[in-house]
């Protein structure tokens, strides 16, 4: 390498100047100035993430001086350390607007970056249907709405959690896995009705308060370890008046779907008149074999008709009208 003794020798025909390595080394700045998409000019092979090579450029015929294509003037670089290069920055304000729009356009870039590295490095099709599948299990067990799935704050939170390689598929795509994971739960359900010996079934009605009015159907049974295991089977939608008739219609197919041919199947149901009646005629039909009213709503019943009198009684002794 060159130094300023060297290359100042009086031998030397061109003044301060020397080639070496094909690079004008000269200690003056050259007198030439690329354009900005000169190809000769280019970033350092071995730069760091300095701030200063957003506007400074080598060029390849050039040593000493880097070219500031902020303001079009070379600035010598005659140390390893880039603060020469800052300082012409603070300098130059062509130099600044030209950082100042790059960090605006890395702050734009920066929304986009987690799924970049979604796009960057995905789950595979098995990892995929795996991920899929458990956030189904987690909206049917947990009662979440599906369109959880098109929920950005969601996504972004799939994002995260897995290094940007998975985010949900849509609603529609989750309907889907939802069905199939009802498939898989109904087949596993039937497998275990059939492992045990005797099964009966309870029923109800409630209304949301959408004013929609549904019948539930529940199957009970003692697993081989005596547990009492309680599954509900069925939840069917009531679109007519709740009479006896259409109750029973309404739960005749759904218990002959579940009880897998049995015989002995008892339902029981609390003493409302419409769904008693609606029993007794799934019991005439030999849907099933007996129709019971709840033991612990019959209890509240009477419990509810001894204080009524307690309470007439004591109205009565106090002479109260009513
Ligand atoms: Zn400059």
């Amino acid at each position: 390498m060159a130094d300023a003794k060297s290359s100042s020798a009086p031998s030397d025909n061109i003044s301060k100047k020397r080639k070496s390595n094909g690079k004008n080394e000269s200690l003056s700045p050259p007198n030439f100035f690329p354009a900005i998409d000169d190809p000769k000019l280019r970033l350092p092979a071995n730069r760091r993430k300095a701030q200063c090579w957003l506007v400074f450029r080598e060029h390849v015929e050039v040593d000493r001086f880097v070219y500031c294509i902020g303001c079009s003037k070379w600035v010598s670089r005659t140390q390893s350390t880039t603060s020469n290069l800052n300082e012409h920055i603070e300098g130059c304000s062509g130099a600044r607007e030209r950082i100042k729009k790059s960090s605006t356009k890395n702050q734009n870039q920066m929304a986009a970056t987690t799924i970049d590295r979604f796009m960057a490095n995905p789950f595979n099709d098995k990892q995929r249907e795996t991920a899929m599948k458990l956030l189904a299990r987690t909206i049917a067990s947990a009662d979440l709405p599906i369109r959880l799935c098109d929920d950005q704050s969601f996504i972004d939170f799939c994002l995260f959690t897995s290094s940007g390689r998975f985010a949900p598929s849509g609603r529609t795509k989750m309907t889907a896995v939802i069905d199939a994971l009802y498939e898989e739960s109904e087949l596993a359900v039937r497998e275990f009705l059939k492992s045990v010996k005797f099964v009966s079934f309870t029923t109800d009605s409630g209304t949301l308060l959408s004013q929609d009015s549904y019948q539930a159907l529940t199957a009970h049974a003692i697993d081989k370890d005596w547990n009492l295991v309680t599954i509900a089977v069925a939840l069917l939608p009531l679109n007519e008046a709740k009479t006896a008739v259409y109750l029973s219609s309404i739960l005749h197919d759904t218990l002959e779907a579940w009880k897998e041919n049995r015989e002995h199947i008892a339902i029981v149901s609390d003493n409302a008149s419409n769904i008693v009646a609606a029993n007794q005629i799934l019991e005439r039909k030999n849907v099933v074999e007996e129709s019971l009213r709840c033991a612990i709503h019959t209890l509240q019943l009477a419990i509810k008709v001894v204080f009524r009198s307690f309470i007439i009684l004591r109205f009565s002794e106090s002479g109260c009208q009513f």
